[in-house]
C-alpha cells in the first residue's frame, strides 16, 4: 500500500519521513501510515529496536516493569506477549520489538541500514530534503524524529584510544558476536546504570575487572521474580487499569507519590522507606516522598537512609569511600537498579581504582593510564560512560531549518524546545525523546514516547484536515514553555547534579535540565490543552 516513489532524479517523496525504528518510530510509523499517509521509517541499525538493539552489552536488562514498558494503544498486541519475569533482559526486549514490528506489518516500510545525514527545510517548496550516508534523497512535508534520548554514544573520550593494543567497546555499540571475556583483565570505565549492569554480569567471569569509578552512585537491589503462567495472566488482567492510569502518574509509572513527610513521624518515615527499599524497583526514588527533589534536609535524610543500606553491604570502609555519594542528594540523578552489584567488589578479583581526584589521563597501549602515572593494563576496556543525552542525536545530524540556521549551532547556544516536540525556525520538524519533554529522566519511556507520538499525529491531522501545509511555533509560545520548564526544573534539587540530566557529562553543552520534571500527567494535559485550543501560538499557514 505504502510502495516507495522515486521521481526522475530518484528522490523519494513521502508525506512523513521519521529517523528512528525503536520505541516511539515504530508506533509513529504506524499511526501515521493508519492514517493514509505515506511515511516511512530509516533507521541506521540492521534491525528494528532502537535502544534495544544497540545496548547488547553484556547484563543490559530493563529497570522498568516490563508489563509497564508497553504499548497500550492495542489490548491485542499488549496482550499477544509474555513476559518472563519482572525486568527481562535485552534479548527478550528485543524480541519483543520484533514481535511489534512483525504483529503491525511494519517492516516493508521500514529501511534499515540507512543512516541519515542531513535535513535541510526548503523555504520555497515547504518541504524536508533529507539525505542519507548512501546518498539517497528523501522529499518530505513531515519530519518526525525518533532517535532516542540516550542513543549519541560518548565513545570518543580518552586521548589515546587507537592505541590500544586490546579491544575497546562502548556499551552501547556493543557487537552482535559473543566477545570473549573469560580470564580476561577487563577494564571498565563508568558505573551508571549501564556500568552497574555489566559490572555485576561479567565480575564472576573474567579474569581480573578493574572497575573506574568518578562519581558513586546510589543504588537500590532490584527484586526480579520469574513469571509463571498465573503472573501473566495476573497483570494482564490489568491492562485496562494500567491503560487508564500509567499515563497519568508522575512518571508514567504504576506507582506515584504517595506519602508527605511533613505528615509522617520519624518512625512511620522509616517504616515507609523499609517497605518501599523492599519493594525492589525503582519506587524509593519515583514513589516515596516528593519532598526529596525539593527540600534538601528530607534529600538528605533519605539519602542517608540508602547510605546505610549500601554500607551494611559493603562493610570495608575504603569501599565505601569510593562508592557511596556523599556530595549529591539521592535521585537527582538516575537511580540504578542492581543485583549484587556492591558485593562483586569484595570479589578478589574485582578491584575499584577512584579516579576522582586522580583522573584517567590516556589510553595507551597496555591499559589506562591514571594521573598518578600508573598503567592499570588491561586486555579490554569497556566505555560504559554515555550519552550526548536529548541533543546528540540530533545534533549529530545536519539539520537546518528556515534561513539557513543550524540545529547543532542553535543547541550549542541554547537548547531550547516548544513542549519538547518543536523548535522555532524549524517547521514541520516534529520530534520524541527530545530536551524539555518528560524522558528517561524521571520517565518511563514507553509510556511518554506514546504520548508524544499520539499529539505529533493528532497535530498532523488536524493541519491535514484543515488544509494546512506547514505548523510551527511562535517564538513567544517557545519562550513561555522554556520559561516554565526553568522554573519547574530549577526549584529542583536535579538542577543543581551533574550528570547527564543537566547535559554536564558533555563538555561546552549548554547547562539546562534536559526533561520536563512537572511530571507526566501535567506535561500530557498541558500537551492536550495546546491541541483543544486550535494549536493557539503556533504559526500555521496554508
Ligand atoms: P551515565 O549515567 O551518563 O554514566 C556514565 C558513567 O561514565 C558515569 O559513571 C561517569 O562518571 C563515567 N564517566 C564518563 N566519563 C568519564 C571519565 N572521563 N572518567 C571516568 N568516568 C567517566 O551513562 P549510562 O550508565 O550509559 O546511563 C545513561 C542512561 O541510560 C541512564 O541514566 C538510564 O536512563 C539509561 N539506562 C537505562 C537502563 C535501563 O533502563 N535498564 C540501563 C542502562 C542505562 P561521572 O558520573 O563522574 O561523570
Amino acid at each position: 500500500m505504502n510502495e516507495v516513489v522515486r521521481n526522475i532524479e530518484g528522490v523519494t517523496r513521502l508525506d512523513a519521513a521519521i529517523i528512528g525504528a525503536g520505541v516511539a518510530g515504530l508506533y509513529q510509523l504506524y499511526q501515521l501510515r493508519n492514517m493514509g499517509m505515506k511515511v516511512r521509517a530509516y533507521d541506521a541499525a540492521s534491525d528494528v529496536g532502537g535502544t534495544w538493539y544497540w545496548n547488547r552489552y553484556p547484563g543490559a536488562r530493563f529497570d522498568s516493569e516490563a508489563y509497564i514498558y508497553q504499548y497500550l494503544f492495542s489490548e491485542e498486541l499488549y496482550k499477544g506477549w509474555s513476559w518472563s519475569e519482572r525486568f527481562p533482559g535485552q534479548p527478550e526486549i528485543e524480541r519483543w520489538m520484533h514481535y511489534v514490528a512483525d504483529s503491525l506489518d511494519l517492516r516493508k516500510d521500514i529501511q534499515l541500514d540507512t543512516r541519515i545525514i542531513s535535513a535541510r527545510y526548503n523555504e520555497d517548496t515547504r518541504r524536508w530534503l533529507i539525505r542519507t550516508e548512501d546518498g539517497e534523497t528523501i522529499d518530505a512535508q513531515f519530519l518526525i524524529t525518533c532517535c532516542g534520548m540516550l542513543s549519541a554514544p560518548l565513545s570518543e573520550i580518552f586521548p589515546g584510544q587507537n592505541s590500544f593494543k586490546g579491544r575497546i567497546f562502548h556499551t552501547a555499540r556493543w557487537p552482535h558476536e559473543p566477545i570473549e571475556l573469560e580470564g580476561k583483565k577487563v577494564g571498565v570505565i563508568g558505573i551508571g546504570a549501564t556500568g552497574i549492569q555489566v559490572i555485576q554480569t561479567i565480575a564472576d567471569k573474567v579474569g581480573e575487572l578493574t572497575v573506574f569509578v568518578r562519581t558513586p552512585q546510589f543504588v537500590l537491589p532490584m527484586k526480579n521474580p520469574k513469571f509463571n503462567e498465573s503472573d501473566v495472566k495476573a497483570y494482564k488482567d490489568r491492562f485496562a487499569e494500567l491503560k487508564k492510569t500509567l499515563p497519568h502518574t508522575f512518571t508514567g509509572f504504576e506507582y506515584d507519590f504517595l506519602y508527605t513527610w511533613a505528615a509522617l513521624t520519624p518512625e512511620r518515615r522509616r517504616e515507609v522507606l523499609e517497605e518501599i527499599h523492599h519493594n525492589g524497583s525503582l519506587k524509593l526514588w519515583l514513589a516515596s516522598f516528593a519532598e526529596m527533589f525539593f527540600d534538601e534536609a528530607v534529600s538528605e535524610e533519605i539519602s542517608e537512609f540508602v547510605r546505610e543500606k549500601m554500607r551494611a553491604r559493603l562493610k570495608d570502609p575504603e569501599l565505601c569511600d569510593i562508592l557511596i555519594p556523599k556530595d549529591y542528594g539521592f535521585g537527582t540523578h538516575r537511580v540504578p537498579l542492581e543485583t549484587n552489584y556492591l558485593e562483586v567488589y569484595h570479589r578478589p578479583n574485582v578491584k575499584a581504582v577512584s579516579v576522582k581526584d586522580n583522573p584517567i589521563v590516556e589510553i595507551v597501549p597496555e591499559g589506562v593510564k591514571t594521573a598518578d602515572g600508573v598503567v592499570h593494563e588491561l586486555d579490554v576496556i569497556i566505555l560504559a560512560t554515555g550519552f550526548d543525552a536529548g541533543t546528540g542525536a540530533l545534533t549529530r545530524i545536519d539539520i537546518q531549518g528556515r534561513d539557513g540556521r543550524s540545529l547543532k549551532q542553535d543547541w550549542g547556544k541554547d537548547i531550547r524546545t516548544t513542549y519538547g516536540m518543536q523548535v522555532y525556525g524549524y517547521p514541520n520538524l516534529f520530534m520524541t525523546g527530545a530536551p524539555l519533554a518528560p524522558s528517561a529522566a524521571l520517565c518511563n519511556m514507553t509510556t511518554c514516547l506514546q504520548q508524544q507520538t499520539e499529539w505529533i499525529s493528532d497535530c498532523i491531522r488536524y493541519i491535514r484536515d484543515k488544509g494546512v501545509a506547514v505548523i510551527e511555533p511562535t517564538a513567544e509560545l517557545e519562550e513561555s514553555w522554556v520559561r516554565h520548564h526553568d522554573e519547574t526544573a530549577n526549584a529542583t534539587l536535579i538542577s543543581k547534579t551533574n550528570s547527564w540530566y543537566t547535559g554536564s557529562n558533555v563538555p561546552g553543552k549548554p547547562r539546562r535540565v534536559l526533561s520536563y520534571t512537572g511530571g507526566v500527567g501535567t506535561y500530557r494535559r498541558k500537551c492536550a490543552e495546546v491541541a483543544e485550543n486550535g494549536y493557539h501560538g503556533f504559526a500555521l499557514t496554508e
